[in-house]
């Protein structure tokens, strides 16, 4: 065997061990996830060519505006989107983090995802900082209800007050919801340890979280196929790899510690 290979194994391991001694260590641990976590379940991410944006452009399908402006147009893209998310299952990097939760040692997941998946995985900590795709929200009379797919044929869903519906996700233009914009805030204060997994750290003000973490000393380890602008900055360990491989394999080493 190449002498490189074994040397890089070797490190590899280390790396593992290093980040489940952090965890194993800390008193409180916060996962922070984006749409890397999803992509092996299925759910392409929106930027890449071919990806949701490219179909529908967000200036014109995803802002606060353009719902008030055309709500049954906003609808096409959301009505697609929840028919792409309907049948998805998590995997094996949602489990492993519902895992870690189930050990006792992960006190929340803070995902910008809006597909689910980490209840779906059976966490029950869970801050959704975008919101959810399958939930419909009234702005006019604050109701909520599951989204109804059959419904789709007639447009944008009436609330029973006589307003139109939005999707409960944040759209651009709009706030993140206060109480989940500061119990993150404050996550991320108070933790040892922040394991970042599946973002570009693209979109602020979820981006600024582990930046937050790390001034207050949190040790950050960072699980991406590629690196972001963490990487060099501020992560502590970086687990490169699809996350459906990298979490299993920590989860794994904190349980056999
Ligand atoms: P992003 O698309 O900007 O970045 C995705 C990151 O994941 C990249 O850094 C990429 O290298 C990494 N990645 C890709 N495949 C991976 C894998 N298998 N394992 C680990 N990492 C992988 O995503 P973002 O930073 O979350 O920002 C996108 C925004 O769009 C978010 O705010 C989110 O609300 C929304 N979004 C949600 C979903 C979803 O709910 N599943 C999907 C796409 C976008």
């Amino acid at each position: 065997m190449d002498p490189d290979s074994v040397q890089g194994a070797d490190a590899e391991e280390a790396a593992y061990t290093a980040a489940a001694d952090a965890i194993l260590n800390a008193a409180r641990v916060v996962a922070v996830t984006g749409a890397g976590i999803s992509v092996e379940s299925g759910i392409p991410d929106f930027r890449s060519a071919g990806g949701l944006w490219s179909k529908y452009p967000p200036e014109d399908y995803a802002t606060i505006e353009a719902f008030y402006d055309d709500p049954d147009k906003v609808w096409e893209l959301w009505y697609e989107l929840a028919e792409t998310l309907k049948d998805v299952q998590p995997n094996p990097g949602h489990r492993a983090l519902a895992e870690l939760e189930q050990m006792g040692r992960l006190s929340v997941v803070v995902t910008q995802n809006i597909d689910a998946l980490h209840h779906a995985a059976g966490n029950t900590s869970v801050i959704e900082y975008h919101g959810r795709a399958d939930t419909l929200y009234c702005p006019a009379c604050r109701r909520r209800r599951p989204l109804d797919l059959s419904q789709r044929a007639l447009g944008a869903p009436r609330c029973v007050c006589g307003g139109y519906m939005k999707p409960d996700v944040v759209l651009f233009g709009e706030l993140i919801p206060t109480t989940a914009l500061h119990l993150a805030d404050s996550l991320a204060r108070n933790c040892g340890v922040m394991i970042i997994v599946g973002t570009s750290a693209t979109v602020y003000p979820a981006a600024g979280l582990p930046f937050i973490a790390k001034e207050n000393g949190a040790f950050i380890i960072e699980c991406n196929t590629e690196s972001t602008q963490f990487t060099e900055t501020i992560t502590d360990i970086f687990l490169q790899g699809p996350a459906g491989e990298t979490l299993p394999r920590l989860v794994e080493k904190v349980r056999n510690r």
